[in-house]
């Protein structure tokens, strides 16, 4: 189908490049993986700084390779992007998403789903369509998907994905701005895209109560989105004074080791069962 279309486009192309990179995976092989289902996500809880129920989770998806074990995405994501894969890779993950979400909801969890989004899936005008069906099929509300898109990817250049981030606000899905504080974004260009979600880079979370530098630009940061009428997740809490420093920030939100690891999904409603008690 659409998926495997995506694929076969591309994967002329990928002969005649026949491009390494990262540990030195090739496209070719990449793309096979992709069609095969090797790709699988794992899931990382965000809960509330103040309550700590468990309002999402965000898709982190990893390659479950036959010879080399479990691979990260920093080994392959860039990858994709670059030879053209990408839209097939978002599809698949976000697929694979809603099916697991749907799966907690009949056990009675509902979690908000967030999937990352790269900036090269923001220049087709047809993506906001594509996600909207995908979703409609899922029969999983746009309300509770969330898509991530990197602040530094997103200030390279504003104006093409402007357009689609608006249609995607228009068709109900929640946007989130990931790593920030490592964009160099400015209030005035912060203003001119919707998003719901501002995410503080870990580097200026963990150990922020130690270090006052970190802990200038987490308030700026936290400021700065309070007053754009934004919800605020600090990433990379990894010990009890990181979270315990979140207590007393205003924050919204929390990611990070020391509340859970990213985990397969079968392990998501045990997590929680757990967390919970
Ligand atoms: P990200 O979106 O900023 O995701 C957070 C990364 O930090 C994840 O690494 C996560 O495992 C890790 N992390 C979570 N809690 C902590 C913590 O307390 N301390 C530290 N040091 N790290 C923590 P991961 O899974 O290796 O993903 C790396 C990046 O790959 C992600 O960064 C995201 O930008 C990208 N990525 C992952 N999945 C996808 C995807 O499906 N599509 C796209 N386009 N990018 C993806
Ligand atoms: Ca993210
Ligand atoms: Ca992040
Ligand atoms: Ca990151």
């Amino acid at each position: 189908q659409a998926l495997f279309q995506l694929v076969e486009r591309w994967v002329p192309a990928a002969r005649r490049a026949q491009h390494l990179h990262g540990k030195g995976y090739g496209v070719e092989r990449l793309a096979q993986a992709i069609q095969a289902g090797e790709l699988v996500n794992h899931y990382q809880p965000k809960v509330s700084v103040s309550t700590g129920a468990v309002v999402g989770v965000e898709t982190l998806v990893r390659w479950r390779h036959p010879e080399d074990g479990l691979v990260y995405p920093d080994q392959f994501i860039g990858l994709a992007e670059a030879h053209g894969l990408i839209d097939a890779l978002t599809q698949v993950v976000l697929a694979q998403a809603l099916r697991d979400s749907t799966t907690w909801a009949r056990e009675g969890l509902a979690l908000k789903v967030a999937v990352n989004v790269s900036m090269d899936n923001l220049h087709a005008l047809e993506f906001p369509e594509r996600i909207t069906a995908v979703a409609a099929a899922a029969e999983v509300k746009p309300q509770s998907i969330v898509l991530e898109v990197t602040e530094s990817q997103l200030m390279k250049d504003l104006r093409a994905p402007l357009e689609i981030l608006t249609r995607l606000r228009l068709r109900r899905f929640k946007l989130s701005i990931d790593d920030f504080g490592t964009g160099h974004s400015s209030l005035a260009q912060l203003r001119d895209v919707p998003f719901d979600e501002l995410k503080i880079d870990q580097g200026f979370v963990h150990g922020a109560h130690h270090n006052e530098t970190l802990r200038a630009i987490f308030f700026a940061s936290l400021g700065l989105a309070k007053e754009l009428g934004m919800e605020v997740v600090a990433e990379g809490v990894e010990d009890a004074e990181d979270w315990d420093f979140l207590q007393k920030s205003g924050c919204d939100l929390a990611q990070g080791y020391f509340i859970a690891r990213p985990m397969p999904a079968d392990q998501v409603l045990d997590w929680v069962a757990a967390w919970r008690a």
